[in-house]
């Protein structure tokens, strides 16, 4: 049976982003006999204009019968004066649960063509290929009670909740595990389990979930020094395991190393291997319908769902090969520009990489 991605683009520079990627998926349907199909659906604001919810029914059931799901991104300030309950951003959220997507993979690698965009210094960042497993389901973001009372003096108090299982924190160590076991063996488990106890619990569940992998190195790291050294030496890491909101920051942080937040993929995945793929940035209203936007992240996010939840691995070696092709030519979105090198915009990075990948056929 033919596999069938859901698409969907959301808001800002989501659909053009989405177009690009969706040009490679062409371009392998027709040169490289890719059997796949594709179905697009609403999110987030877009889906909220036309349907007064950020994540239709329609949309829900598309995304369970597919095999995958490709994202763009949700949200802009057109839906920030909405009640939380009908923002973007719940669309998306929704997903995530509703898909029981707990673990966020999050690859943080720098092309050798792009030393010069990174903000740090080349000898501290060249080589960098690290990745982030990140708890995506539990945590601060889901945990009850939450909200904001009023207290004994009458002053409004905010409050959330902190909360993992045993269970939960057992099931993301596996993937982290297992993940580690397909690069060079290092795991780094980030806590905060000097001050907090659902942290010490993680370090303990983490040490357990490694007795199944002796192959495997874990170390554990405090989150405020993990920050740290993720700037200083970060090619020290190879696979870094943590919970939801430290795996929010500490990816983003990871993300400027190599040079651009418009060049990251993620991959969030099930029980079962069945995912979510999307670019790690947001929908960037700033730029939105300028046709300057990066689309690679969400190319190598397709790049990642054809790997990860359709196996189809010869497909996704081939969309990262003509990435690296059209950064060898020249080619940079603004975000990723230096002197000498060729500006291009969200269409003409997509063709490059597509006439990339032309190429690559008949070699
Ligand atoms: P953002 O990631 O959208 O943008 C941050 C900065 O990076 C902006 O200057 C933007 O122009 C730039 N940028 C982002 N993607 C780029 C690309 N592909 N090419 C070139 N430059 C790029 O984050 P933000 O500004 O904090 O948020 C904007 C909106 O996106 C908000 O509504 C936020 O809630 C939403 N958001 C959505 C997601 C998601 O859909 N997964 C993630 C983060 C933020």
């Amino acid at each position: 049976m033919q596999q069938k991605i859901a698409v969907l683009p959301g808001d800002g520079i989501g659909p053009e982003i989405v177009a690009e990627a969706l040009k490679v998926l062409d371009c392998l349907r027709q040169d490289h006999g890719l059997a796949v199909e594709t179905e697009p659906g609403l999110i987030g604001g877009a889906a909220y204009d036309e349907t007064g919810t950020p994540l239709p029914d329609a949309t829900l059931a598309l995304a369970k019968a597919a095999d995958a799901v490709l994202l763009g991104a949700v949200g802009g300030p057109k839906w920030e004066p909405l009640d939380y309950a009908v923002r973007p951003e719940r669309g998306l959220l929704g997903l995530r649960s509703e898909l029981q997507l707990f673990a966020n993979l999050r690859p943080a690698l720098l092309y050798p063509q792009l030393v010069a965009a990174s903000t740090l210094k080349p000898e501290v960042v060249s080589g960098l290929d690290i990745l982030i497993v990140r708890e995506l389901t539990g945590g601060m973001y889901f945990g009850t009670p939450r909200g904001v009372r009023l207290n004994d003096q009458g002053l409004r108090e905010g409050y959330n909740t902190l909360v993992y299982t045993e269970a939960e924190i057992r099931r993301i160590g596996h993937v982290a595990f297992t993940t580690a076991q397909k690069r060079q063996k290092r795991l780094c488990s980030v806590d905060k389990a000097n001050v907090l106890e659902c942290t010490e619990l993680w370090r303990e569940v983490m040490i357990e979930v490694s007795r199944d992998y002796p192959d495997v190195s874990l170390s554990h790291m405090y989150v405020d020094n993990a920050a740290m050294q993720l700037v200083r030496a970060p090619k020290q890491f190879d696979v870094l395991v943590t919970e939801n909101m430290f795996g929010d920051i500490l990816s983003d942080c990871a993300a400027m190393l190599t040079g651009s937040i418009g060049m990251l993929p993620s991959a969030s995945l099930d029980q079962h291997g069945k995912g979510m793929y999307e670019p790690i940035h947001g929908s960037a209203p700033d730029i939105a319908g300028k046709g300057i936007a990066n689309p690679i992240a969400t190319i190598l996010s397709l790049a990642m769902l054809l790997r990860y939840s359709l196996g189809q691995t010869a497909a996704a070696d081939r969309i990262e090969r003509a990435v690296s092709a059209a950064l060898d030519q020249g080619y940079r979105t603004a975000d990723i520009y230096s002197d000498g090198t060729r500006k291009t915009g969200t269409a003409a990075m997509g063709d490059a990489i597509v006439a990339a990948l032309r190429l690559d056929r008949s070699a």
